[in-house]
Protein backbone atom coordinates (compact mmCIF):
# COMPACT_ATOMS: atom_id res chain seq x y z
CA UNK A 1 0.00 0.00 0.00
CA UNK A 2 1.56 3.21 -0.94
CA UNK A 3 1.20 6.93 0.86
CA UNK A 4 -1.22 7.91 -1.61
CA UNK A 5 -3.48 4.93 -1.33
CA UNK A 6 -3.77 5.24 2.47
CA UNK A 7 -4.41 9.32 1.98
CA UNK A 8 -7.09 8.92 -0.44
CA UNK A 9 -8.57 6.24 1.80
CA UNK A 10 -8.72 8.54 4.80
CA UNK A 11 -9.71 11.44 3.30
CA UNK A 12 -13.09 9.65 2.72
CA UNK A 13 -13.69 10.07 6.43
CA UNK A 14 -15.01 14.08 6.52
CA UNK A 15 -13.68 16.06 9.01
CA UNK A 16 -13.83 19.17 10.45
CA UNK A 17 -10.84 22.06 10.25
CA UNK A 18 -9.24 23.12 13.36
CA UNK A 19 -6.21 25.59 14.37
CA UNK A 20 -4.29 24.51 17.19
CA UNK A 21 -2.28 27.42 18.65
CA UNK A 22 0.28 27.81 21.33
CA UNK A 23 2.48 30.67 22.55
CA UNK A 24 6.58 30.43 23.58
CA UNK A 25 8.89 32.72 24.12
CA UNK A 26 5.87 35.76 24.06
CA UNK A 27 5.16 34.38 19.98
CA UNK A 28 2.11 33.15 19.08
CA UNK A 29 1.90 30.27 16.28
CA UNK A 30 -1.04 28.35 14.79
CA UNK A 31 -1.11 25.27 12.42
CA UNK A 32 -3.92 23.52 10.63
CA UNK A 33 -5.16 20.19 12.04
CA UNK A 34 -8.18 18.00 11.10
CA UNK A 35 -6.53 15.11 13.44
CA UNK A 36 -8.89 15.54 16.21
CA UNK A 37 -10.83 13.85 18.86
CA UNK A 38 -13.09 13.92 22.07
CA UNK A 39 -11.47 11.70 24.82
CA UNK A 40 -13.25 11.79 27.93
CA UNK A 41 -16.31 13.74 30.33
CA UNK A 42 -14.76 13.30 33.55
CA UNK A 43 -12.09 14.90 33.13
CA UNK A 44 -13.17 16.55 30.05
CA UNK A 45 -10.01 15.25 27.54
CA UNK A 46 -9.21 15.71 23.95
CA UNK A 47 -6.80 14.40 21.32
CA UNK A 48 -4.81 16.17 18.94
CA UNK A 49 -1.88 14.51 17.02
CA UNK A 50 0.91 16.43 15.67
CA UNK A 51 3.55 15.39 12.67
CA UNK A 52 7.22 15.19 14.23
CA UNK A 53 8.26 17.57 10.82
CA UNK A 54 6.00 19.98 12.31
CA UNK A 55 7.40 23.05 14.35
CA UNK A 56 4.08 22.57 16.28
CA UNK A 57 5.52 19.92 17.79
CA UNK A 58 8.60 21.67 19.87
CA UNK A 59 6.48 24.80 20.70
CA UNK A 60 3.63 22.65 22.37
CA UNK A 61 6.36 20.28 24.29
CA UNK A 62 7.77 23.86 25.11
CA UNK A 63 4.11 25.60 26.81
CA UNK A 64 2.22 22.94 27.71
CA UNK A 65 -0.67 24.59 26.51
CA UNK A 66 -2.27 24.85 23.27
CA UNK A 67 -5.97 25.73 21.86
CA UNK A 68 -8.27 24.14 19.46
CA UNK A 69 -10.11 25.79 17.37
CA UNK A 70 -12.78 24.61 15.45
CA UNK A 71 -12.93 26.72 11.83
CA UNK A 72 -16.27 28.41 10.36
CA UNK A 73 -16.81 27.65 6.86
CA UNK A 74 -16.37 31.48 6.65
CA UNK A 75 -12.15 30.53 7.92
CA UNK A 76 -11.18 28.59 4.96
CA UNK A 77 -8.34 31.30 4.64
CA UNK A 78 -7.56 30.42 8.59
CA UNK A 79 -7.04 27.43 7.13
CA UNK A 80 -4.76 27.71 4.26
CA UNK A 81 -2.77 30.31 6.09
CA UNK A 82 -1.96 27.96 9.14
CA UNK A 83 -1.64 24.98 6.49
CA UNK A 84 0.71 27.31 4.74
CA UNK A 85 -1.37 26.68 1.70
CA UNK A 86 -1.56 30.46 0.72
CA UNK A 87 0.50 33.45 2.02
CA UNK A 88 -0.90 36.99 3.58
CA UNK A 89 0.92 39.91 3.61
CA UNK A 90 -1.08 40.94 6.66
CA UNK A 91 -0.20 40.29 10.54
CA UNK A 92 -2.84 37.67 12.12
CA UNK A 93 -4.21 38.93 15.65
CA UNK A 94 -4.89 36.50 18.05
CA UNK A 95 -7.55 36.31 20.64
CA UNK A 96 -7.62 35.62 24.30
CA UNK A 97 -9.15 32.84 25.92
CA UNK A 98 -7.90 33.13 29.61
CA UNK A 99 -4.07 33.35 28.93
CA UNK A 100 -4.56 31.32 25.49
CA UNK A 101 -4.16 32.39 21.89
CA UNK A 102 -7.27 32.07 20.48
CA UNK A 103 -8.73 32.36 16.82
CA UNK A 104 -11.39 34.71 16.86
CA UNK A 105 -15.05 33.72 15.29
CA UNK A 106 -14.00 30.25 15.53
CA UNK A 107 -16.95 28.02 16.12
CA UNK A 108 -15.41 26.51 19.27
CA UNK A 109 -12.27 27.53 21.59
CA UNK A 110 -10.74 24.56 23.84
CA UNK A 111 -7.97 26.10 25.99
CA UNK A 112 -5.95 23.23 27.00
CA UNK A 113 -3.36 22.20 29.34
CA UNK A 114 -1.14 19.49 28.21
CA UNK A 115 -2.13 15.93 30.26
CA UNK A 116 -0.29 13.07 28.10
CA UNK A 117 1.84 12.98 25.16
CA UNK A 118 2.20 9.05 23.21
CA UNK A 119 4.67 9.00 20.27
CA UNK A 120 2.81 6.62 17.29
CA UNK A 121 4.51 6.06 14.36
CA UNK A 122 5.39 9.55 12.52
CA UNK A 123 2.99 11.12 14.46
CA UNK A 124 2.59 12.61 18.13
CA UNK A 125 -0.50 12.32 19.86
CA UNK A 126 -1.43 15.29 22.85
CA UNK A 127 -4.09 14.38 25.06
CA UNK A 128 -5.40 17.79 26.16
CA UNK A 129 -7.57 18.80 29.48
CA UNK A 130 -10.04 21.68 28.60
CA UNK A 131 -9.70 24.27 30.97
CA UNK A 132 -11.96 26.68 29.38
CA UNK A 133 -14.02 26.85 26.14
CA UNK A 134 -15.82 28.79 24.24
CA UNK A 135 -18.76 28.84 21.54
CA UNK A 136 -20.06 30.34 18.89
CA UNK A 137 -23.20 29.81 16.17
CA UNK A 138 -22.31 29.12 12.41
CA UNK A 139 -21.50 26.19 10.27
CA UNK A 140 -18.48 24.08 10.18
CA UNK A 141 -15.13 24.35 7.54
CA UNK A 142 -15.40 20.91 6.53
CA UNK A 143 -12.64 19.11 4.86
CA UNK A 144 -12.88 16.01 2.50
CA UNK A 145 -11.13 13.71 -0.15
CA UNK A 146 -8.45 16.86 0.49
CA UNK A 147 -10.67 19.70 -0.33
CA UNK A 148 -12.39 22.04 1.60
CA UNK A 149 -16.39 21.40 1.53
CA UNK A 150 -19.52 23.13 3.61
CA UNK A 151 -22.07 21.65 4.44
CA UNK A 152 -24.83 22.19 2.18
CA UNK A 153 -28.86 22.64 3.42
CA UNK A 154 -28.08 21.49 7.14
CA UNK A 155 -31.53 21.45 8.07
CA UNK A 156 -33.09 20.12 5.24
CA UNK A 157 -31.02 16.90 6.08
CA UNK A 158 -31.81 16.73 9.21
CA UNK A 159 -35.94 17.46 9.04
CA UNK A 160 -35.70 14.21 6.52
P1 LIG B 1 4.80 26.49 10.29
O1 LIG B 1 5.09 25.93 8.95
O2 LIG B 1 5.73 27.43 10.94
O3 LIG B 1 3.35 27.16 10.32
C1 LIG B 1 2.36 26.80 9.45
C2 LIG B 1 1.90 28.05 8.68
O4 LIG B 1 1.26 28.93 9.61
C3 LIG B 1 3.05 28.84 8.04
O5 LIG B 1 2.65 29.24 6.73
C4 LIG B 1 3.21 30.04 8.96
O6 LIG B 1 3.61 31.21 8.25
C5 LIG B 1 1.78 30.22 9.50
N1 LIG B 1 1.80 30.81 10.84
C6 LIG B 1 2.16 30.21 12.01
N2 LIG B 1 2.06 31.07 13.04
C7 LIG B 1 1.61 32.25 12.53
C8 LIG B 1 1.28 33.53 13.09
N3 LIG B 1 1.41 33.81 14.39
N4 LIG B 1 0.81 34.48 12.26
C9 LIG B 1 0.66 34.24 10.94
N5 LIG B 1 0.95 33.07 10.34
C10 LIG B 1 1.43 32.08 11.12
N6 LIG B 1 -0.59 18.23 10.26
C11 LIG B 1 -0.54 17.51 11.41
O7 LIG B 1 0.55 17.27 11.94
N7 LIG B 1 -1.68 17.07 12.02
C12 LIG B 1 -2.92 17.29 11.49
O8 LIG B 1 -3.93 16.90 12.08
C13 LIG B 1 -2.99 18.03 10.27
N8 LIG B 1 -4.18 18.27 9.69
C14 LIG B 1 -4.26 19.04 8.57
C15 LIG B 1 -5.52 19.29 8.01
C16 LIG B 1 -5.63 20.06 6.87
C17 LIG B 1 -7.01 20.33 6.30
C18 LIG B 1 -4.47 20.58 6.27
C19 LIG B 1 -4.58 21.43 5.03
C20 LIG B 1 -3.21 20.33 6.80
C21 LIG B 1 -3.09 19.54 7.96
N9 LIG B 1 -1.84 19.27 8.54
C22 LIG B 1 -1.79 18.52 9.68
C23 LIG B 1 -0.60 19.78 7.96
C24 LIG B 1 -0.09 21.05 8.70
O9 LIG B 1 -1.09 22.06 8.80
C25 LIG B 1 1.11 21.66 7.91
O10 LIG B 1 2.10 20.65 7.71
C26 LIG B 1 1.70 22.87 8.62
O11 LIG B 1 2.39 23.67 7.68
C27 LIG B 1 2.70 22.52 9.70
O12 LIG B 1 3.05 23.71 10.36
P2 LIG B 1 4.28 23.84 11.33
O13 LIG B 1 3.90 23.52 12.73
O14 LIG B 1 5.46 23.07 10.78
O15 LIG B 1 4.57 25.37 11.37
P1 LIG C 1 -4.66 14.45 1.79
O1 LIG C 1 -5.31 13.73 0.70
O2 LIG C 1 -3.21 14.25 2.03
O3 LIG C 1 -5.43 14.17 3.16
C1 LIG C 1 -6.43 13.20 3.30
C2 LIG C 1 -6.36 12.58 4.67
O4 LIG C 1 -5.17 11.79 4.76
C3 LIG C 1 -6.26 13.57 5.82
O5 LIG C 1 -7.53 14.02 6.24
C4 LIG C 1 -5.57 12.73 6.89
O6 LIG C 1 -6.53 11.93 7.55
C5 LIG C 1 -4.66 11.82 6.08
N1 LIG C 1 -3.27 12.32 6.02
C6 LIG C 1 -2.75 13.17 5.09
N2 LIG C 1 -1.45 13.38 5.35
C7 LIG C 1 -1.15 12.65 6.45
C8 LIG C 1 0.03 12.46 7.20
N3 LIG C 1 1.18 13.03 6.86
N4 LIG C 1 -0.03 11.65 8.28
C9 LIG C 1 -1.18 11.02 8.62
N5 LIG C 1 -2.33 11.17 7.95
C10 LIG C 1 -2.31 11.97 6.88
O7 LIG C 1 -4.99 15.98 1.59
P2 LIG C 1 -4.03 17.10 1.06
O8 LIG C 1 -4.89 18.19 0.56
O9 LIG C 1 -3.00 16.52 0.17
O10 LIG C 1 -3.35 17.61 2.44
C11 LIG C 1 -2.66 18.82 2.49
C12 LIG C 1 -1.42 18.65 3.33
O11 LIG C 1 -1.77 18.55 4.71
C13 LIG C 1 -0.60 17.42 2.99
O12 LIG C 1 0.77 17.79 3.06
C14 LIG C 1 -0.96 16.46 4.10
O13 LIG C 1 0.09 15.54 4.40
C15 LIG C 1 -1.20 17.39 5.26
N6 LIG C 1 -2.12 16.77 6.23
C16 LIG C 1 -1.57 16.15 7.29
C17 LIG C 1 -2.38 15.52 8.22
C18 LIG C 1 -1.75 14.84 9.38
O14 LIG C 1 -0.55 14.90 9.55
N7 LIG C 1 -2.49 14.19 10.27
C19 LIG C 1 -3.76 15.55 8.07
C20 LIG C 1 -4.32 16.21 6.95
C21 LIG C 1 -3.48 16.81 6.04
Amino acid sequence: MDDRQFRNAMGKFATGVNVIATEVGGEVYGMTANAFMSVSLDPKLIVISIGDKAKMLERIRQSGRFSVNVLSCEQQDESMRFAGQKQFEDKFEFDRLGETPVVKDALCQLSCEVYNEHVEGDHVLFVGKVEKLALEDGDPLIFNCGKYRRLEAPEEVLSK
